[in-house]
């Protein structure tokens, strides 16, 4: 069964593609069949691997509207990765959902339908709490947060991990959050380290050991329509990227065991 889970972050400009590509990316170099899903209607990620929104045919919106089987919208891209893009008609998907039956549920509806070859999907998500998200956390079994290191960093995600619990109390009980993030991190600069170190203090463990640099590289490789691995697999940021991968794959075990036992114990 694929583990799905949302880069989720209700604040734009915080690294939620960055880190959903190459994340993803790094999770396919180590031999898990991985799926990207572009749910923002600004289609970044799909642009960033090559998949500008006038080129794209079928996508996430034909996906959510019921008009195509997901396998249809579904095409190979980078670094062994596949992707389901946004195009054009993902600007208006969010009002047309709005008037239809299970309006929170059409994604789950859509992955229903995916091949199950899938180890991992990852959603890429609009910088808002709207029915895209809803869709997004509904259909989801965890929640990546990134986070910058700057101030009221912190504030801004009591928002999210509030719209997190209500998901989950009221549609999606197995929804849990699989880590934060931290991104755009400059070791040299106080501020960062202190947010990080707040970051920990609040969240614990829950905050991944492997901290995302602020890097050139990462800014420009999208430009050349490469993930960091394709466009410069030496540099810190990969290194970075592959090991946040690693200690995903980790939670995710210990997550699927945990469950595991709950359900055999009860
Ligand atoms: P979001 O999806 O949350 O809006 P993006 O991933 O698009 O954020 O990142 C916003 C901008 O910052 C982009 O121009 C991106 O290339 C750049 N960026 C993201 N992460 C890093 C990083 N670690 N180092 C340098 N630039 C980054
Ligand atoms: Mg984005």
């Amino acid at each position: 069964m694929a583990r799905i889970i949302s880069i989720s972050n209700q604040k734009g400009g915080v690294g939620k593609t960055t880190t959903a590509i190459n994340l993803a990316a790094a999770l396919a170099r180590s031999g898990h069949a991985t799926l990207l899903v572009d749910l923002d209607p600004q289609g970044n990620a799909s642009s960033c691997l090559g998949m500008p929104k006038e080129k794209a045919g079928n996508g996430t919106a034909e996906a959510l509207l019921g008009f195509e089987p997901i396998a249809h919208c579904i095409v190979p891209s980078l670094d062994g990765l596949d992707l389901c893009p946004a195009n054009a008609a993902l600007v208006g998907t969010e009002v047309e959902m709005a008037n239809m039956n299970n309006r929170e549920r059409r994604l789950n509806v859509a992955l229903d339908g995916l091949p199950s070859k899938y180890a991992y999907v990852i959603l890429d998500l609009p910088p808002s709490l709207g029915l895209i998200t809803l869709n997004a956390l509904v259909a989801s079994d965890g929640v990546v947060i990134p986070l910058q290191s700057e101030y009221y960093a912190l504030e801004g995600i009591t928002d999210l991990v509030h719209t997190i619990n209500a998901v989950r109390r009221s549609h999606n009980p197995r929804l849990v959050r699989d880590g934060i993030v931290m991104t755009l991190h400059d070791a040299r600069v106080r501020l960062c380290r202190e947010v990080e170190a707040q970051a920990r203090e609040v969240f614990g463990a829950e905050v991944f050991h492997t901290v995302i640099p602020r890097a050139v590289r990462l800014a420009e490789a999208p430009s050349f329509q490469k993930t960091i691995f394709g466009f410069d697999p030496g540099c810190r940021a990969a290194a970075a990227y592959q090991a946040l991968a690693g200690e995903l794959v980790t939670r995710v075990a210990h997550a699927r065991n945990r469950a595991d036992s709950a359900r055999s114990a009860g």
